[in-house]
Order: structure tokens, then C-alpha cells, then sequence
């Protein structure tokens, strides 16, 4: 698998799927632009990727929720085309429907489903002219009932949907559209999610014991699922597919 020669915007590069999913493209060849909120951690993922040899990546500070055109113009300027839009960025908060508040609500949504919204608009131009793709980060939440995570489970519910029906929409466009869903992955997204630390530690705990393969997901199996669905040789013929990365969670 080569994106040699490939330009792949990844939203939330700065830290967990997506900054591993920025090294793993950028070491199959691809020129990264990667966007993140925190400079500091945006800039050290820029780093290890010049230092591990592979072509020089665009870092953007950028908000997902305010700087959608901005992100897409650098991309061009600097690379001139665009091939991927990975649709990563997103946010977690606990909510169920006895303490929901609305502003929480909005900023999931704002986050988790709007910017993607808007960000693949933007984007389609470019990607009909390179007959490229996008793949979504999507979750398991999204298709299954997870107690407490009420916001977050309807943002991904509905970026499901998204998925599906853009993927019909650009398919005259030569245009695919793809989600990853996964299961509980090793990331930092718990630890900034304003979750309890009791409730990480039983969703960790619960999670290994109900996953059939007994462990919870590693960024490296998100990154190959994402570099697999971007692949225009691979995956040529799939679009509108929802691909659990989960252990087997969805069977149980
Ligand atoms: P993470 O917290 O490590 O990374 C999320 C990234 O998104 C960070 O770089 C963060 O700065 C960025 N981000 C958040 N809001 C942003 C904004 N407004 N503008 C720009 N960047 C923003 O978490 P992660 O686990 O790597 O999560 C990545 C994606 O994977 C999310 O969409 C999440 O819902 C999804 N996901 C994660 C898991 C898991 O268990 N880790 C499971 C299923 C789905």
C-alpha cells in the first residue's frame, strides 16, 4: 500500500488516532497536513514524522469549529490538490438524559458532526478533482446503546448517517465516503473528556472483559483501518461502509 505522491488532511492530529494515523500515511509516502488546537503537542507529531524521513507535513492550529475554511485553504496553498480528508477530531463528555444541558450538547455536535459537515463541503471540489476520498472517525457508540455518553453517542449516530448518505451524494463524483468505528482504543480522549476517573477505569476494566478478543484496541489497529479505507486500489470499490474496529464487541 503507497500514498506516495498522495496529499491526506487529518483533523485532531496532535494527539491518538489521529496523530497515528498522520505518522503511519505519512510513512506509506504521504504529505500529511495535520490540524490540531495545541501547538506544542501538533508540532512534536510534525517533528517525529521529518525525523523518521518522510515527506515534510503541513501543521495547522486550527479549531474544527471555527477555522474549517482557513484549514483547507493552507492545505491547498501548500500542496496544491488534496486526496484524503480523514474527518478525526472529536470530543467525549458524559451526559445521560436525566442531567443533559444543552450547551454540552451543542459543543459534542459542534465538534463531533458539524466541522465534519462543513469540512467535507469544503473539500469536495478538491477531492472530485482527484477522485480522492474521506474517511470518518466515527465510534461503536454510534451504532450501539453505551450508558452515560448520551451527546456523544447521537454526534457519532448521526455522523453515521453523514456518512452513508454523502456517500451516495458524491459517488457521481467519484468521491467515497467511509467511517471507521471504533471500540475503546488507548488514547488520550478519556483523560481531556470531562469523564470520571472511576467511570475510565470501569469502562477499561468492563471493556477487556467483554471484548471476545479480551483487550481493548491500539491506535496502530485504527491507523491501518483508515490507511485501508483510503487506499484507492484497496478499497476502490467500497464506499458508505461503517468498519467496526472493535474485538468482536459488536457480535456480544
Ligand atoms: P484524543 O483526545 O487523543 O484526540 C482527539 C483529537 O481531536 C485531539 O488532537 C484534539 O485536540 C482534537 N480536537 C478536539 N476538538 C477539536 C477542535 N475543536 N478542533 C481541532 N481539533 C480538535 O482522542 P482519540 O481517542 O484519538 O479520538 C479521535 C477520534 O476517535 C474522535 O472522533 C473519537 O470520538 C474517536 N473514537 C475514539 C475512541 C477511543 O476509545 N479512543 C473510540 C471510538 C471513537
Amino acid at each position: 500500500m503507497s500514498f506516495s505522491g498522495k496529499v491526506v488532511l487529518i483533523t485532531g492530529a496532535s494527539s491518538g488516532i489521529g496523530a497515528d494515523a498522520a505518522r503511519h500515511l505519512a510513512s506509506k509516502g504521504a504529505s500529511v497536513s495535520i490540524v490540531g488546537r495545541n501547538e506544542k503537542r501538533l508540532n512534536a507529531v510534525a517533528e517525529e514524522i521529518i525525523k523518521a524521513g518522510h515527506p515534510t507535513p503541513l501543521a495547522i492550529v486550527a479549531d474544527v469549529t471555527k477555522d474549517v475554511e482557513r484549514i483547507v485553504d493552507e492545505t491547498i496553498k501548500k500542496f496544491g490538490k488534496l486526496d484524503v480528508l480523514v474527518n478525526n477530531a472529536g470530543i467525549v463528555a458524559q451526559d445521560n438524559v436525566v442531567d443533559i444541558e444543552l450547551s454540552g450538547f451543542d459543543r459534542i455536535f459542534n465538534t463531533n458532526l458539524k466541522s465534519v459537515i462543513m469540512l467535507s463541503k469544503l473539500c469536495v471540489p478538491h477531492l472530485e478533482k482527484t477522485r480522492g476520498n474521506i474517511v470518518n472517525v466515527s465510534s461503536v457508540a454510534g451504532l450501539k446503546c453505551i450508558q452515560n455518553v448520551l451527546s456523544y453517542s447521537m454526534s457519532k449516530a448521526a455522523l453515521d448517517q453523514f456518512t452513508k448518505c454523502s456517500a451516495l451524494d458524491l459517488a457521481p463524483k467519484h468521491i467515497r465516503v467511509n467511517s471507521i468505528n471504533p471500540a475503546a482504543i488507548e488514547t488520550p480522549i478519556f483523560q481531556v473528556g470531562d469523564l470520571s476517573k472511576e467511570l475510565i477505569d470501569r469502562v477499561r476494566d468492563d471493556c477487556i472483559s467483554k471484548y471476545p478478543v479480551k483487550r481493548i484496541g491500539d491506535v496502530s489497529d485504527t491507523s491501518s483501518a483508515i490507511a485501508y479505507l483510503a487506499d484507492e486500489n484497496a478499497a476502490s470499490f467500497l464506499t458508505g461502509i461503517l468498519l467496526t474496529i472493535d474485538g468482536g464487541y459488536m457480535l456480544v
